[in-house]
């Protein structure tokens, strides 16, 4: 049994005021509902994960981070070790998201190492995938995602230290939803592929969230499909009663 998990990534927002109110928010929606049957998570910029992480003390709501660095430590200007991350308060960290991948030229490769870095800190990796525009017009969508989870998924993983999360590219920020049916198909197909690399029980225990203009509107939907797990939400986790309310469809 596979427990739903709601996780906001809240991208470059987030100054400290509204990051604390946001934080608030969803915190105080937790506690009014302890027992939910979902896990929360939200995932702040660096800068405001010690404020977020006060402000969701006791609450039951879990901490991320962005991305890390594959390093321990050392002379790397500008980047933040899994060390530092879990120094921070973070129990999760999303790793390989299309942006990383496109703005920072992110590897398979590079991914890999950073999941490898997160597990060794204990901490949660978020593994994202996706396919373009271009390669689901191509029929190459079921092929590509696949070769991102071999490549990007560390040989340790397992249910307990690692999320997928599938976002195709052309759906993220753009209103764009991919049909129930292309999200199940493909979800279906990674967990095909996660047993053939880490086995069945594994396979069969992680959680594959999937990502890309989710709302209130169409997370039911969606959340009902037989191997999605969960959503990884940018822009409406935002608002606390979208994010909130898109938790309540699971
Ligand atoms: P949107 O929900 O804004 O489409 O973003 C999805 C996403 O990229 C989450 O990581």
């Amino acid at each position: 049994e596979r427990r739903p998990l709601i996780a906001g990534n809240w991208k470059m927002n987030g100054l400290r005021a509204d990051a604390r109110r946001l934080a608030v928010e969803i915190g105080t929606l937790r506690q009014f509902k302890p027992d939910a049957a979902f896990d929360l998570l939200v995932c702040p910029p660096f800068t405001v994960l010690e404020a977020v992480s006060q402000m969701i003390e006791n609450t039951g709501v879990y901490l991320g981070a962005q991305t890390c660095h594959v390093a321990e430590k050392g002379a790397h200007t500008g980047d933040i070790s899994a060390a530092m991350v879990a120094d921070s308060g973070c129990s999760h960290v999303i790793l390989g998201h299309s942006e990383r991948r496109t703005n920072h030229a992110e590897t398979n490769d590079q991914v890999n190492a950073q999941a490898k870095a997160a597990h060794e800190q204990s901490l949660i990796a978020i593994i994202c995938v996706g396919e373009t525009e271009a390669e689901r017009e191509s029929g190459k969508a079921l092929e590509v995602v696949a070769e991102q989870v071999k490549a990007s998924v560390p040989d340790d993983s397992s249910y307990g230290n690692t999320v997928i999360a599938y976002e195709p590219v052309w759906a993220i920020g753009t209103g764009k939803v991919a049909t129930p049916d292309d999200v199940q198909e493909v979800h279906a197909n990674i967990r095909k592929v996660l047993a053939e690399k880490l086995g069945q029980e594994e396979a069969d225990g992680i959680r594959i969230l999937y990502g890309g203009s989710m709302k209130p509107e169409n997370a039911k939907e969606l959340l009902a499909l037989g191997d999605v797990d969960g959503g990884l939400i940018g822009g409406a986790s935002l608002k606390a009663e979208d994010f909130w309310a898109i938790a309540q469809s699971c």
